[in-house]
Parts: structure tokens; sequence; C-alpha cells
């Protein structure tokens, strides 16, 4: 008995091995484009990504398919990969090597603005070519990596954690979203539609966190790209104000951070090995609530200062002037803060109090745009140069470089938790208006930690779940990997009405802020 036991063990150790060696050989193979441009780019593209798909699928297979369903982390905390040792770092230090190229040295992977592009981007273009009609681009070669990624690790998500539910539904959903929202539809469109000048097709990707959505080269884009653009604008301004509100209201932002964006679909399945290493210090926290804060005062003011200066210089929006636009945002801001210095005060106070801090500053950047500002100056600075600073600062370098090249290093979510604008403004209103919590039955926690460990966005959940306190945190995405891990079946996501959901006491236990 005992050696056909380990004969198995043998056997599975063995197909362990053949699938990460076939899975590394296609990498390996699309990686040596970077150094011999191919001959045969097709035949180049389809070999290394069949053999780095069936390695990866059946290597996912063997570890987790293959086993009893059920939570499987063991050893997360002595592995060189996931605790941040040697193999976390180089990961790190590739991915993050890997963006710079991306965003600064497009060249470092063969692309030519020439249409002619050589090494790893054209491997892509027969790709490219079929979906979209036109050569690779380095942003082609990054969206299919991407969507690859998510596709392949979310395939890895659902077996590690098949026996919940709301995990397989909700990662299929991001799968979804990723594969046709993001990526097909896009390129798909713009093959369709070649004469109108681009503007971006991603449906589910709105502003803030499509930054340039409401930039004046964007929505001018919009304005002359018929009844496309004209859809794409009219659907990306009722997401803002009409679509999001009211499911973040509902359902908490996790219908957005956990179900919908690829950020987050990227993290939640990719990141998934780093989960853990998100830091629970109380002073993270508070550099936390600082910077989300900060983020959105500017993501608003640069947005409000950009549409006034789109206004001046729109022939097609005179029927609009900058000082009704002021006028509107002035009125709007006043009604917000009149709303939250009346009606969120007790357990809320503290949160109204940073909103309303940040509203005022809005408020007096608003005034201050249209009675110091000209015509190319925004508050005495250029407004181009204003829109590539934050272009530059949080598109790339944060998001990008920071948010995914550290995963192995601070989390799978530093963007989401302490860059993202739209979590910003989607987590103010779960914390002040929101039907979802976290509902914990204290009596049955046994302290493990499991769930505070495995919070991706640093949140200690054990210490609400030991005071039997529902968690209304902003920065929660909803993914439920908490309510997940944990043994005793202590957490449960719920969505309810407004009352009583914020049942905090003073009890002198855990992390309170
Ligand atoms: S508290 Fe739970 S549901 Fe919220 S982000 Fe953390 S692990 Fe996910
Ligand atoms: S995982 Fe469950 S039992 Fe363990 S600390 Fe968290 S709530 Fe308590």
């Amino acid at each position: 008995m005992g050696t056909l036991k380990s004969k198995i063990n043998i056997m599975i150790l063995t197909q362990k091995k053949g699938s990460l060696i076939l899975g590394s050989s296609g990498f390996l193979l699309l990686l040596s484009s970077l150094f011999f441009s191919p001959q045969d780019e097709l035949l180049l593209l389809v070999a290394s990504m069949l053999m780095m798909v069936s390695g990866s699928l059946l290597y996912f297979k063997k570890v987790y398919g293959s086993s009893l369903a059920g939570i499987k982390n063991d050893g997360v905390w002595f592995n060189a990969l996931t605790a941040e040792g040697i193999w976390g770092w180089a990961l790190g230090i590739a991915l993050t090597g890997f963006y710079v190229a991306i965003y600064w040295f497009p060249e470092v992977l063969g692309f030519n603005t020439n249409g002619t592009s050589t090494g790893l981007v054209q491997v892509f273009d027969p790709l490219s070519y079929a979906l979209n009609g036109n050569a690779a681009t380095q942003w082609f070669l990054y969206g299919t990596l991407y969507t690859t990624a998510i596709l392949l690790f979310g395939v890895k998500f659902i077996w590690k954690y098949r026996h919940n539910r709301y995990q397989i539904i909700r990662t299929l959903s991001v799968m979804f979203f990723q594969l046709c929202f993001a990526f097909l539809i896009p390129e798909i469109l713009g093959k369709l539609n070649p004469e109108t000048p681009y503007f971006a097709k991603d449906l589910k990707n709105m502003w803030p966190l499509n930054y340039y959505f409401l930039d004046q080269w964007h929505l001018k884009n919009m304005l002359n790209g018929g009844n496309l653009g004209l859809f794409f604008l009219t659907f990306g301004l009722a997401l803002m104000f009409i679509i999001s509100p009211i499911l973040t209201y509902l359902y908490g932002k996790r219908w957005y951070c956990s179900w919908v964006c690829g950020c987050g679909a990227l993290a939640e399945t990719a990141g998934d090995p780093f989960r853990q290493l998100s830091s629970k210090k109380i002073s993270v926290w508070k550099f936390e609530r600082w910077m989300i804060h900060v983020v959105l005062v500017f993501i608003s003011v640069t947005t409000i200062a950009v549409l006034w200066s789109f206004l001046s210089s729109n022939s097609t929006m005179s029927w609009f002037s900058r000082e009704q636009f002021i006028g509107g945002i002035v009125i709007f801001i006043l009604v917000v803060m009149a709303l939250l210095f009346f009606w969120k005060t007790g357990a809320l106070s503290k949160d109204a109090k940073y909103s309303l801090l940040s509203l005022g500053i809005i408020l007096i950047a608003v005034l201050s745009i249209q009675a110091f500002s000209g015509e190319k100056n925004i508050l005495f600075i250029n407004s181009y140069k204003l829109q590539k600073w934050y272009g530059f600062g949080v598109g790339a370098a944060f998001s990008g470089v920071l948010g995914v090249g550290f995963y192995p290093i601070l989390g799978s979510r530093v963007w989401c938790r302490f860059g993202c604008p739209m979590a910003a403004i989607l987590g103010l209103q779960q914390r002040l208006l929101s039907r979802f919590r976290i509902t914990t039955n204290g009596g049955q926690c046994i302290s493990c930690g499991n769930c505070s460990t495995y919070c991706e966005m640093g949140i200690d959940v054990r210490a609400y779940a030991q005071r039997g306190e529902n968690i209304v945190r902003s920065s929660c995405v909803g993914c439920g990997i908490c309510s997940a891990v944990c043994p005793r079946g202590v957490l449960k996501l719920e969505n309810d009405r407004l009352e009583n959901r914020i049942n905090s006491e003073n009890y002198p236990l855990g992390n309170t802020l």
C-alpha cells in the first residue's frame, strides 16, 4: 500500500515537473523573439502560446484540480516566491522592467512607429491584423498577454476555490469582462470603424479609472466619432453619474472592483499568490486614508480644470459657458457638503469630516480656476502639461510599474488601495451610502487570523470578527476571500438596509482607528 502511494506521489511530481517544463519552454520560445527576429511569426506565436497555455493548465490541474476541494495556501510564508524571497524579488524586477519597456522604451520590444515592428511585437502581428486590421503595437502585445494571464490564472483560481460558488461566479465574470469588453470588442470595433478618430472603446473602463475620458482630445474624438463616438460618450457619462452610483448603493464597490475591473481581475487571478503580503499596520491604514483623499482631490480638480479649458476651445460647446459649468459644479459640491454635514453623524462622523475637507479643497480649487486661469493656463500651470503629468504619474508609473510590478513585494492590490481614483470614489460611497457590509458572527471566531492574513486590502478582519462588528470599510473590494478562508463560517457578505449597518463599540481590542 505504502509503495503504491509513493509511486503515485512520484508520478504526480513527475507530471508537475513535466508541465512546468512545457510552460516555461513556451515562455522562453516567445522571449527568444527579443533576440532573433522570427521567420514565421504566426508559427512562433501559435507554438509558444500553445506550450504556455497547455503547460500552465496541466500544472494547475495537478496542483489544485486533482486534490480535494478546499483552500490550499500551504507554505505561503516559507516559499521564496510568495514570502518576498529571492524568486519574489526576481519576478518583481522582471515585471517592473517589462512595464518600463512598455511605457518608455517600446523599441526594446521591437516596436517601430512606421508599422514594421520586429522582435516580440512582430510575433503578435498576425493576431493584430486578424482582430483590428493593423500591425501590432506594444499596447496590443500588452493587452494580449494581460488577457491571457487573467484567463489562465482565472482557471487556476477557479480550481483553487471551486468549493465556493461566489468565487467561481466572480472569477468567470472578470474573465468575461476582460476578454470581451476590454480586449475583443474594442479591437473589432476599431477594425469595423477605421475612419473614426481614436477613443477608448472599453465600455466598462469609466472615468476616473480611464483618466483621459474627459480630456479635450478624447472628448473631441468622441464628438467627431459619429454614432459610435456619441454612444460611448453617452454610455460613459451614464456609467459615471447613474449606473455606478446605483450599483454601488445596492452592492457596494465590489460590483466593479471584484466583478468587472481589469486591474482587479489581474490582482485577483495572477496576484492571488501574493495577497497575504498587503500590510495590515495601522500606520499604513492611516497613509491609505490620506492617499485616497489626495488622489480624489487631484483627479477631480485636474478633470474640472481640463473640462473648463475645453469649453472655451471647442465651438460645438458654445451653448455651455465656463461660468455655467463652474456654477453647476459649485452648486453640486455645496449640495453634497450640506447632505454630508446634516446626515452623516455618529459612527460616520470621522469619514464625513474627511470627505467634507476634500470637498472643501475641491470647491476652493474650482473657484480659483475660474478666478485665476487664463486661456491656456489653469492656476498658472499649462493645462496640457497638467494632463501629461497626471498621465505619467498615475496612469503609467503608479498603475503599471508599481501596481503590478510590485505584486510580489507589496501585495496584489497596491494600486487599488493607494492610487486608484475609481476605488477612492466608490469606496467613499460604500462607506457613506451603500447597503453592503460583511457581517461577523463573533461568538464563532477562534481568532486563527486566516481572514486578516489573506485580505488583499490590508483590513484586519479578525479584529472586527472578535468583536462581532460589521465590516463597513471604504477599501473593502468585496472579494469574499476572508469569508472563503474562514474555517468557522464567521463572515458573510451581505446587502441590507442602511440602518444599523455600522455597529462599532469602543472595545479596547484589535485595530481600531
Ligand atoms: S475584507 Fe474580505 S471581502 Fe473585503 S477586501 Fe478584505 S478579504 Fe476581500
Ligand atoms: S478566519 Fe474566521 S475564525 Fe479565523 S480569525 Fe477570521 S473570522 Fe475568526
